[in-house]
């Protein structure tokens, strides 16, 4: 399985921005399906009290008896909790008791490390573990940041796209000096992109010069697939051959050849 770094511990892939709406979710899900595919065993992790990503994998966040939650803060195993999907995937669920979760693990020592800690568990089951982060900077990011071996950011091509960017690459330093020193940037991938206008181009030259990070190959085109594929309960993936799906496909190749062989990311460059 080609996902697998050397030394046979999972790659850990936390999606993050507080920005909502910027397609992280949608990214962890179609990422993860699209490693399915290339034969990689893969973890998704829904970080999100919203429950989208549980949601979108086809299980009713109301309907689940344990989640993330108890994981967090040590009343479930991980194995306890963990589900199949249809694309593939494993998922750690979440529900809206993680609303509360915040509030609890801020009284906790080592409070950052309980989703690491959760984790190495199960190490040995998975090849590729992908977060997805909530749309704020508190304790369940800093978890998923410092449970991950790199950070990838998913910029919607619209203006103000860069707002909060530099927020969030300060959390990443100060999680780079305080718990995760081994944490990379990956980069941002440019979502809802689209190719018939030099606007998306132009913004995402900006923000990417602006901030030193790299744009990742391909940027993901806005296609209402998507939309229809979340009312399923399935990715992108499982439907007719579209766009959206080729793109997360392409994306993937190029994630598993860096993290297996150490070849260099395909990235995007302005024409
Ligand atoms: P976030 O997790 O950052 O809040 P989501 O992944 O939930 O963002 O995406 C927000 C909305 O945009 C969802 O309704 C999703 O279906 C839609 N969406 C995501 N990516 C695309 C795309 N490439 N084209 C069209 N719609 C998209
Ligand atoms: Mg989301």
């Amino acid at each position: 399985t080609g996902a697998t770094p050397p030394d046979g511990a999972p790659f850990v892939l936390a999606v993050a921005n507080q920005k909502g709406g910027v397609a992280k979710t949608t990214t962890v899900a179609s990422l993860g399906a699209a490693l399915v595919e290339l034969g990689a065993r893969v973890l998704v992790v829904d970080l999100d009290p919203q429950g989208c990503l549980t949601f979108s994998l086809g299980h009713n966040p109301d309907r689940i008896e344990n989640s993330v939650h108890d994981v967090l803060l040590g009343d479930k195993r991980i194995d306890e909790v963990l589900l199949e999907t249809e694309d593939g995937v494993t998922v750690l669920p979440a529900t809206l008791d993680l609303a509360g979760a915040e509030a609890l693990l801020l009284m906790r020592a080592g409070r950052e490390y309980a989703l690491k800690r959760a984790l190495a568990d199960v190490a040995d089951r998975f090849d590729v573990v992908i977060i997805d982060c909530p749309p704020s900077l508190g304790v369940l990011t800093l978890n998923g940041l410092t449970a991950a071996d790199a950070v990838a950011i998913p910029l919607q091509c619209e203006t103000l796209a860069h707002r909060g960017v530099g927020q969030l690459l300060k959390t990443v330093r100060d999680v780079q000096a305080i718990t995760n020193p081994e944490l990379g940037m990956l980069g941002a991938i440019a979502t809802l992109y689209d190719a018939r206008t030099t606007h998306s181009r132009d913004i995402l030259s900006d923000v990417a010069d602006r901030y030193g990070l790299a744009v990742l190959s391909p940027p993901i085109p806005r296609t209402v697939r998507f939309a229809e594929a979340n009312a399923a309960g399935r990715t992108v993936l499982a439907g007719r051959k579209n766009k959206g799906a080729t793109a997360y496909r392409e994306l993937a190749q190029s994630i598993r050849a860096h993290v297996a062989d150490g070849a260099p990311l395909v990235t995007w460059a302005a024409e």
